[in-house]
């Protein structure tokens, strides 16, 4: 029987990362060694390795990822059933939904990594690896977008989020929970994700600056006004369903009268609200001043969408329309809308 052809390609990570004696570890393994290293991957499918670059997670940006949406879909017109990007598991909860929000294509691609090194007691990219190819491979994951395999579990890359700092088993999908699992050389899916329209990626340029704020206890509103002065767009992580200080909230009305403001919650899982509370800097006031509720999605992935909104050029009614139907508080027509459903 003939394998699927599954092109795979690394950024670096972990997972590539080797060294000895003082010095820590660094990204040094290639493609080719990855797959090298995985028994059984060669029965899976017949892959092609392609190294894209030797790097952390966390010094990955977006003309990385624009380079592998290039590759990715050079590979898919070539012919491959799906695509594995490989990275430092730093940042796949960012990196995944970018490329998700313009993975215009049915074919899968799947992004892994490793929380160990290839030289620790047990380490768990080759399996990560495996399941990821699994997972690209598999019929079932078409037309899914970006998928994130770790741990033989699959998540959707707008909800998953990495949520500790060592353990195998790291990555967790709040709320809606895991996509499938990966059994037996096998993905089996139990819960539904309806892609959203997929966005146009953006000219090639300076990618608009977002910054990211979270507030805090006590919160003077330094940091979110000197942010205000200096970005394009701002990502307010605020209390609980979406609160600051009263004391914020001329701040936030200077902020968004700047920039577009998105206000998330700092809390990691659960939706920002939006008539509930009715204090000075309750969610309610926050949106009357301008802010965006960013509904289920949390402030690292609403970074991420605001960035793209404001590289595409889109008016505000077009990101509160993004926000309301991504995040999942409103039903509406979304920026490329291609027909498809709203589901969170
Ligand atoms: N700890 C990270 C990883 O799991 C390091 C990185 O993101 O490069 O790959």
């Amino acid at each position: 029987m003939s394998r699927p052809l599954v092109a795979l390609a690394s950024l670096g990570g972990t997972i590539t990362m080797t060294g000895s004696g003082t010095g820590g570890v660094s990204p040094s393994l290639t493609a080719a060694d990855l797959v090298s290293a995985v028994p059984g991957l060669a029965d899976a499918a017949d892959l092609r390795a392609t190294t894209l670059a030797t790097s952390p997670g966390a010094s990955l940006g977006t003309a990385d990822m624009r380079r592998c949406l290039a590759w990715a879909a050079e590979s898919v017109r070539a012919g491959a059933a799906g695509v594995v990007v490989v990275q430092g598991t730093d940042t796949i909860e960012e990196t995944a939904y970018f490329l998700d929000l313009h993975w215009d294509h049915d074919e899968p691609l799947v992004v892994t990594g490793a929380m160990r090194t290839p030289q620790a007691a047990g380490p768990d990219g080759p399996a990560n690896l495996y399941a990821a190819v699994i997972t690209a491979a598999e019929p079932a994951s078409r037309g899914l977008g970006a998928l994130v395999v770790m741990n033989d579990t699959v998540h959707a890359a707008r909800r998953v989020r990495k949520c500790h700092t060592s353990a195998p088993q790291a990555f967790v999908s709040p709320g809606f929970g895991v996509l499938g699992h990966v059994v037996e050389g096998r993905v089996r899916y139990g819960n539904a994700v309806a892609r959203h329209p997929v966005l146009p990626l953006p000219q090639e340029g300076p990618h608009p600056r977002v910054a990211m704020v979270e507030t805090c206890f006590d919160d003077d509103g330094g940091l979110l006004a000197y942010a205000a002065a200096q970005h394009d767009g701002i990502v307010l992580a605020g209390f609980g369903v979406g609160h600051v200080p009263a004391a914020l909230a001329g701040t936030v009305s200077a902020a968004t009268a700047r920039v577009p403001v998105v206000l998330a919650s700092r809390t990691g899982a659960g939706s920002t609200a939006r008539e509930t509370y009715g204090f000075a800097g309750s969610e309610r006031d926050l949106i009357a001043r301008g802010a965006i509720p960013a509904g289920f999605l949390d402030a690292r992935k609403s970074r991420i969408l605001l960035g793209s909104l404001l590289a595409l050029g889109v008016p505000h009614e077009r990101i509160l329309a993004e926000f309301g139907a991504r995040g999942a508080w409103a039903q509406g027509p979304t920026v490329a809308d291609s027909g498809g459903s709203e589901s969170v």
